[in-house]
């Protein structure tokens, strides 16, 4: 008897330390687990031990994926001398939703944050830095999220593009403020592409 409780115990617990998860929803999905069929679950956990091993970085955006370079760097579609600068891989798939960007992105996994103590080299920028100076770049669209962490990152990616000569936009701010890019929707976020400023 102990011996049954123990595990479920246990596995409420693993459950319940994932983001979101609370609890009760943790019992809940516990018990749904222990009621699937033995294929379900092998199928289930294989998936996430997979996807765990095979995703990472873009070797290019730094996008999160199973390849060497994600399929929109790989892509002869698209406009390669444009990059779109985004907090995460979430807004990247925002943008691409609306299926009206043909650039390339440069995802920076955060956003500055003096107060949580998120500094530039704590995010994704050197990698920038250095996509700048190898490519043929017009223009760096700053589509960071419209918080104050995303404006802060918004300014400082400014500062450092300036001065390599290259065009530097800012999207409108037609996205409200505080607003998370991945709620938003496509009319949104297309308008705010459009609307955007040089910096
Ligand atoms: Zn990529």
């Amino acid at each position: 008897m102990n011996y049954y409780s123990e595990q479920i115990t246990n596995l409420i617990a693993e459950l319940s330390s994932l983001p979101g998860i609370g609890s009760k929803s943790a019992q809940r999905l516990a018990f749904h687990i222990i009621g699937m069929p033995i294929e379900k679950v092998n199928h289930l956990t294989e998936t996430i031990t997979s996807a765990r091993q095979n995703v990472r970085y873009c070797k290019e955006c730094l996008t999160l994926t199973d390849r060497e370079l994600c399929p929109i760097c790989a892509s002869d579609k698209r406009d390669h001398s444009v990059i779109m600068v985004v907090e995460s891989t979430r807004d990247l798939a925002a943008y691409e939703k609306t299926g009206k960007y043909d650039g390339v992105y440069h995802v920076l996994h955060g956003a500055i944050s003096p107060m949580l103590g998120i500094g530039p080299r704590d995010i994704k920028l050197k990698e920038l830095m250095v996509r700048l100076q190898k490519e043929e770049v017009k223009e760096v669209i700053i589509a960071t999220n419209s918080s104050v962490e995303g404006e802060a990152t918004a300014m400082f990616i400014s500062k450092v593009v300036k001065p390599t000569g290259i065009k530097c936009s800012r999207i409108a701010s037609g996205v409200p403020v505080g607003g998370d890019l991945e709620y938003i929707d496509e009319v949104t976020l297309l308008r705010a592409l459009e609307g955007r400023t040089q910096l």
